[in-house]
């Protein structure tokens, strides 16, 4: 196993702090952290390492983040179609819910964790269930993963309070690759006690909160009915409107509600694919930046998406912006990468999404030679990653210093055994449901 790998005259783009830097470098890996970034010359530098990868026809990024996705259930995905939120949970996902077993969801962390880390995520934040199996294909496939419970008390199909409570007190901190933060699937779909549970146990562990939040009107106004008050009241009455929070989506907060989204230092995750494919409305992301909200990006789950691609999610994140306020300089493609990289390791507390002296070495490098990223000029890398990257361009993964995907395949998992277990699988589960 290498220790030391150098990645030699390397096209490096990465946020150093406020700057972006995009220049020809080399980049020095000990053990899991980035131990220098520069030198591109001295041959003696790269004659300690186990590992040189010359950079020649590579452009490095740091490790993508995915700051909102559910690994499953993976048997509907292509199938649960054209549907907006409420009706598409009630005809397609909570049935497949009511079914999964953790033999199924084991099934589901392989395939989107294969699926995450040959795109270039590193690091996701899964709001899942059976999270110790998860921790388990995390480690086996070489991604780093936080795991937020599934929690309700109100609908089958989910984490029991209980056991979600007890899977935050074991594994809080990382095993390996992969810890459990606490969460649930949405306020309306919690008691009182369950969400005091929640975050007792977000506090007493030291741990983030994740949920959605006003992703469509009707379910802000499921929060009013089941608890007489808007959802920011009613994360404020349990405890858990501060910076611990992180919120997936965001589309329909009024500005006033944003503003104590800002004050509060709540983290969101948008994701916009989801929000277009479901047709719930376009998250106000231009005005959450200009407050100050840190956003990251998410590609939600594959039966809403259906792809785990954030370089799909950059794009469209700017897009949508453009179009609705018919503004072409809106979100920049400088902007979105900061979203994917930065923002979302600073949601999930890691010191990584800047490829820089002491970070995690959590880094993607994509093949430069690929005809969609050409003509490469020094001044044009971050568009081209931006706007013309998809997950095909992904040659190499180096995660906490090892390295888990070359030449573009797992260098861990046997990717056919996974994807025929999937299709075996996926259709015993479809048979369940019925
Ligand atoms: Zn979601």
């Amino acid at each position: 196993m290498e220790n030391k790998i150098a990645i030699k005259d390397v096209f490096m783009v990465s946020y150093v702090g406020d700057e972006l830097i995009q220049h020809r470098t080399s980049i020095f890996i000990d053990g899991n952290v980035i131990a220098k970034v520069g030198d591109t010359d001295p041959e003696n530098r790269f004659s300690g390492s186990d590992l040189v990868i010359e950079g020649k026809n590579l452009i490095a990024i740091p490790g993508l983040i995915n700051l909102h996705s559910h690994a499953g259930p993976t048997a509907i995905r292509g199938l649960a179609e054209d549907l907006r939120l409420s009706e598409w949970l009630k005809k397609y996902v909570n049935p497949a819910h009511m079914v999964l077993t953790a033999d199924d969801a084991e099934v589901d962390y392989e395939l989107s964790y294969l699926e995450m880390i040959k795109s270039g995520i590193t690091h996701v934040l899964d709001l899942y269930r059976f999270p110790q199996v998860g921790i388990n294909v995390a480690n086996r496939t070489g991604i780093r993963t936080t795991i937020a419970p599934y929690t309700s008390d109100v609908y089958e199909g989910f984490e029991k309070p209980e056991t979600a409570v007890r899977d935050v007190e074991k594994y809080h901190e990382f095993k390996g690759l992969g810890r459990v933060w606490a969460g649930f699937e949405h306020i309306s779909y919690c008691s009182e006690s369950c969400l005091l549970s929640i975050s007792k146990a977000a506090k007493e562990n030291g741990t983030g909160i994740h949920t959605h939040e006003f992703e469509t009107l009707d379910f802000v106004e499921n929060v009013v009915k089941a608890y007489g008050k808007r959802p920011l009241s009613v994360f404020k009455e349990f405890g858990m409107l501060n910076s611990n929070l992180i919120l997936a989506h965001c589309v329909w907060p009024t500005p006033e509600e944003l503003r104590i989204i800002a004050e509060s230092g709540i983290s969101v995750s948008h994701n916009p694919v989801s929000n277009m494919k479901l047709a719930s409305g376009i998250a106000p992301v231009p005005e959450m930046l200009r407050l100050g909200i840190n956003v990251g990006l998410g590609t939600d789950g594959v039966k809403e998406n259906n792809r785990l691609d954030i370089f799909q999610e950059m794009k469209v994140a700017s897009l949508m912006q453009r179009v609705a306020y018919e503004k072409a300089q809106l979100m920049k493609a400088e902007e979105v990468f900061k979203m994917a990289t930065v923002n979302g390791s600073r949601a999930l507390r890691m010191k990584s999404g800047e490829l820089r002296e002491g970070y995690l070495a959590d880094v993607v490098l994509l093949d430069s030679r690929a005809p969609n990223l050409n003509p490469l000029y020094e001044d044009n890398v971050i568009s081209q990653v931006v706007f013309a990257a998809h997950p095909g361009n992904v040659k190499h993964v180096i995660v906490d210093g090892k390295l888990v995907v070359e030449n573009g395949k797992s260098v861990n998992i046997d990717e056919d055994r996974v994807v025929e277990k999937a299709l075996k699988r996926g259709k015993e589960l479809l048979k369940k449901i019925g």
